[in-house]
């Protein structure tokens, strides 16, 4: 290259305005762990040892870093423990269960020893947060590297991690270990844990597990040893232990920032092989009925994995686990934890929900404690989209979310979506905001840009921002890149604010030769309007009313219905009256939003029905 290089430079800079993505280029920190954990069985207290690499890529110097310690929530007095008990609307799952824990129930996790380029770190454990003092600062463009040892007790499972769950799994290994906290643009995320949401820093985490022979364990990663473990992995020769003897297990996991683990004396373990896709594993407890239904499970995967990796960008890492532990299901890399003893329908609806977390979670590792919507709100918008996929149905996939969106707003509980995931007031108002308003909220923005465009925008969002940590302006530029519109009112006052949509069919008379039509704005919340006239003869005429922020319209082919562009809306006023051309006579009836993709907060005056002969209508 080097001869030509003033050559290349030239086609380089050409290049760059339509190659380079403006989102998402944001610096962040890298961390390699390599851990050495054991787990004793009878006790249930494990003791590990780490080391740990760490890329500081900031512009800063750091003087300490941050790790959590999740286990401690698991201790009478901790802050999930009294938040869990003093919230309006407590968790059934944990409400008092954490003050009642015995010493021997409890969780535990405490770090020691830890040394920096033969220095001692000073530590100073804070509940379920570490602050740990460098030895020496770290300086931008700089790596250090830490060891430490670590110890802990694994709780009686109260909520997603512990012993013993509900079903009888021995181990289900979340939010385990000492986990180094994310450093970024707004500085330290050492968020206390409360018992909701997660972000981590990129890297890859090697983990060693020694445990007694007799368990199977299913992780993230690769297990790198196969031929030692057997236990359904691919082995040579089935091997003969003796009882209580110990085995260690090698895991890999590239380019995540979680690592989570289960383990049972009596999972069943199958393998399944996909052309272009993961290696599918399951985890079930050995049991003819679970057995039944788990067996059902990997074909249905198979599909929405297609599916995804067809329309929401191609899973990256080379399998996935969907393993029984756990108290409901919860996405981790490359693995879920769910409940398993379910009908079929269910264990597919929760399996498709967390592996699609594999993109809104596992790629797009936005901060779920700020942005919950872009996790859990564009995991729903594509699980939808898969499970009508998987079992058909001509409705529109995305209607409970507008109604659960709606039903928020009337509660009186609503908050704005930007408020951090663990400060809602109600648990209510968090799952409805993180949940439905959160696919509502993305499959409104259809209704703006297009359907089509908006497929397109998420891929070009999952190409920009895959292997990052994206925030809301991130798919808000894919989006206008996508579609070459403005899109800051839409994030701006969805995301800010808890206005209410309400547009109306104000008027629609016969004036000359033309239909005179008056629409309303009566709720706060801006928006572009769709439009149709519904003819005697059953046909259907579509208009789109663009809004001036936008700076531009759909464009034909970008949506579901061919549409008529009709000039803008100007954003200050309060109505907006256009003419077509036509008998009124000819019209059974008109309405806003005929395809019914917006959180509209009152249809009654969305529509209106003309009466045989009429002439004209008028809302009071
Ligand atoms: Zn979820």
């Amino acid at each position: 290259m080097r001869p030509h290089h003033q050559a290349a430079l030239a086609l380089l800079a050409l290049a760059a305005p339509s190659t380079v993505n403006a989102q998402c280029d944001r610096w962040q920190q890298r961390v390699r762990y390599d851990m050495a954990v054991e787990l004793d069985p009878a006790t249930h207290r494990f003791t590990g040892s780490a080391t740990l690499g760490y890329a500081n890529n900031s512009p800063d110097t750091l003087h300490e870093l941050f790790f959590h310690l999740y286990f401690n929530a698991f201790r009478p007095g901790s802050e999930m423990d009294v938040r869990s008990r003093t919230i309006a609307d407590p968790d059934p799952r944990v409400g008092d269960r954490i003050a009642a824990l015995k010493p021997d129930e409890m969780g535990e996790l405490r770090v020691e020893r830890m040394m920096q380029n033969g220095k001692p770190v000073t530590l100073e454990h804070q509940g379920t947060v570490l602050r740990a003092t460098l030895a020496q600062p770290l300086l931008p463009g700089r790596s250090t590297t830490l060891a430490y040892a670590f110890n802990g007790q694994v709780p009686v499972q109260i909520r997603r991690t512990g012993r013993d769950n509900a079903e009888g799994v021995a181990y289900s290994m979340s939010q385990w270990y000492p986990k180094l906290a994310e450093y970024d643009q707004r500085g330290w995320h050492a968020i206390p844990y409360v018992g909701r949401e997660f972000h981590g820093v990129w890297g890859d985490i090697n983990v060693q597990i020694t445990l007694d022979s007799a368990y199977t364990i299913a992780a993230t990663g690769v297990l790198q040893n196969p031929e030692q473990i057997g236990h359904g992995y691919p082995s040579k020769k089935p091997v003969k232990r003796p009882a209580g003897s110990k085995l260690t297990w090698r895991f890999m996991a590239k380019d995540v920032h979680d690592f989570a683990w289960a383990a049972d004396k009596d999972y069943t373990h199958t393998v399944r092989e996909m052309a272009d896709g993961p290696v599918i594993h399951c985890f079930y407890k050995a049991d003819p009925e679970l057995e039944a239904v788990w067996k059902q499970l990997p074909e249905q995967m198979e599909k929405s994995f297609r599916f995804m990796n067809e329309h929401f960008g191609k899973y990256p890492w080379p399998q996935y686990s969907f393993v029984q532990g756990g108290d409901g299901g919860m996405e981790y890399p490359m693995l879920t934890l769910i409940t398993g003893k379910r009908r079929i329908g269910s264990l597919v609806g929760v399996s498709v929900h967390e592996s699609v977390h594999s993109w809104f979670y596992g790629v797009l590792a936005s901060n779920e404690g700020r942005f919950a919507w872009m996790d859990e709100g564009m995991t729903e918008y594509a699980s939808s989209k898969v499970m009508q996929h998987l079992y058909g149905g001509d409705g529109d996939p995305h209607a409970s979310a507008i109604d659960g969106y709606l039903g928020l707003a009337a509660s009186g509980k609503q908050e704005p979506p930007r408020v951090h995931a663990d400060h809602f007031i109600t648990n209510a108002a968090y799952g409805a905001t993180a949940y439905s308003f959160g696919e509502m909220l993305v499959h409104q923005l259809s209704s703006v840009v297009g359907e089509k465009t908006l497929a397109q925008g998420l891929l070009r969002y999952y190409d920009a921002c895959k292997f990052k940590h994206p925030e809301p302006i991130d798919l808000e530029l894919a989006l206008e890149k996508q579609s070459s519109m403005e899109l800051d009112w839409y994030f701006d006052e969805w995301l800010n604010t808890t206005r209410a949509l309400d547009y109306s069919i104000a008027e629609i008379l016969q004036v000359g030769d033309s239909l005179r039509v008056t629409l309303k704005r009566e709720g706060e919340m801006l928006m572009p309007v769709d439009f149709a006239l519904l003819l005697r003869d059953g046909r259907e005429q579509y208009f789109h009313v663009p809004l001036s922020l936008a700076r531009g319209s759909k464009t034909a082919a970008s949506d579901r219905e061919a549409f008529v562009v009709l000039p803008s809306w100007q954003w200050t006023d309060p109505t907006y009256t256009f003419s077509v051309k036509g008998d009124i006579t000819f019209v059974a009836a008109a309405t806003l939003d005929p395809l019914q993709r917006t959180a509209d907060k009152d249809r009654s005056n969305d529509a209106v029905v003309l009466p045989e002969g009429a002439r004209g209508l008028a809302r009071p």
